[in-house]
């Protein structure tokens, strides 16, 4: 195959909602992906009406980033005319062309591919790792069909991905996971929900348990739960800990890997934050000199750690997962930051946010900025809309305006974020 030069990975972080993908795009996305309120496999994120899609479209291109929409189901017979009337949509929509024509569909299916094929031709498709890409005959079948980029599946090594680059066509763009949840199962093929809950992980409802607590029972004695033991609390035996390539970003390069997935549409706008702009700037340093990158890890690190995570792991892509790849232990996660809210105005120096988290007068927050720092000041005041003062905020949604020591850099958009352990 021809060579390609080394491009800037595009940086992809996950949109649950409106709010996160302003967030993923402040904090430095180059593109975001997001599901529909139908086939995206997340049915539990908030996800986008057509007219969010629209709104979503128009405002990610206004900032010169691109907008992938999933459709990422295994359809049954009784999906495909559904499929087909949201596809229509879609086109009827103006979602395929001008202003408001999405970058690109994130599919799995080769039934749902037919159809995108047939009603959105001019929009480009994205395999998802659902597909099971695991070698580079896949990738070139589905390059034969038409696809512009496949995601490789979990279960890659880089030394995998880096045969794939060398034989498949240099401007088939590969995709792969750099940071976020790991499943237990095949590329996600994952029956545990779907069987314990009836919520079927394939159609996007994942209950999540494998991060459950299990026992034994001996048939004769129900009721009697005999405890799978690592240690006195018990045993969580499908618990994988998260992706985090945070310290490999030269490597993934070396793969050949085009673009840098982040998983979570479900996630917090303060997790979206705090990732995207520690592989935004982990990323930028690199390309600017290596011994910067090299230099600044335990900033990445600490940043990374500051939003909610389940201790790390690279997965797949040195070796075979083993039992340190799994937490036994417990399934909870760590928290060592709380979300307060995001800039919404900043009005006669007042910050104006609707609270997320309770936080008091005299404690002190910090601000966290585009480019990478964090503005830490001292809440002074704390009004309610009608301007009573009040000593602490503890409804949920309220509207409240803040008066700090230092508003000095705070910008519209900055998430606020308090320290608690
Ligand atoms: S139960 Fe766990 S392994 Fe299965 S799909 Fe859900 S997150 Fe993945």
């Amino acid at each position: 195959m021809e060579s390609r030069n080394i491009k800037k990975p595009e940086l992809l972080i996950p949109a649950g909602g409106m709010d996160t993908l302003k967030v993923a795009i402040d904090y430095g996305a180059d593109a975001v992906y997001m599901g529909g309120t139908k086939y995206g496999l997340r049915a539990k994120a908030d996800n986008f009406t057509i007219e969010e899609m629209k709104e979503a479209v128009k405002y990610v291109h206004s900032k010169g980033k691109k907008v992938y929409v999933t459709v990422n189901i295994f359809a049954h017979n009784d999906d495909i005319e559904g499929v087909r009337d949201y596809f229509n949509t879609l086109h009827m929509e103006g979602l395929d062309k001008g202003e408001t024509a999405i970058d690109a569909l994130l599919i799995s299916d080769f039934g749902i591919f037919t159809l995108a094929k047939e009603i959105l031709p001019d929009v480009d498709i994205h395999i998802s790792t659902q597909a099971n890409n695991t070698n580079y005959m896949t990738y070139n079948f589905w390059y034969s069909q038409g696809a512009k980029r496949v995601v490789a599946a979990r279960e890659l090594s880089l030394k995998e991905i880096k045969t794939i680059r060398e034989n498949i066509p240099s401007d088939m763009e590969i995709e792969a996971f750099m940071h976020g949840a790991m499943c237990i199962s095949y590329s996600g093929r994952c029956l545990l929900s779907s069987y314990f809950t009836g919520r079927d992980a394939n159609k996007g409802a994942c209950t999540h348990p494998c991060r459950w607590k299990y026992s034994v029972v001996e048939e004769k004695r129900p009721g009697e739960y005999l405890p799978v033991e690592e240690d006195d609390r018990g045993t969580y035996i499908f618990n994988s800990k998260d992706l985090c390539m945070i310290e490999y970003i030269p490597e993934m390069i070396a793969a050949g890997i085009d673009s840098f997935k982040v998983e979570g549409r479900m996630k917090t706008a303060l997790y979206v934050a705090a990732v995207t702009r520690t592989y935004r700037k982990a990323i930028d340093d690199f390309f600017e000199n290596e011994e910067k990158y090299r230099a600044n890890m335990d900033y990445y690190k600490e940043e990374i750690a500051a939003c909610t995570y389940r201790q790390f792991t690279t997965g797949f892509y040195f070796r075979k997962p083993d039992e340190n790849t799994q937490i036994y232990d417990n399934n909870t996660y760590v928290n060592n930051y709380i979300y307060l809210g995001c800039v919404e105005e900043i009005e006669n120096d007042m910050i104006v946010i609707h609270q997320k988290n309770k936080f008091t007068v005299g404690e002190k927050i910090s601000f966290m900025t585009f480019e990478g720092k964090n503005i830490d000041t001292f809440v002074q005041a704390i009004y309610d809309e009608k301007m009573n003062p009040m000593e602490s905020a503890p409804h949920p949604k309220q509207l409240l305006y803040i008066k700090t020591d230092n508003e000095e850099g705070i910008k519209k958009g900055m998430i606020i974020r308090v320290k608690r352990s």
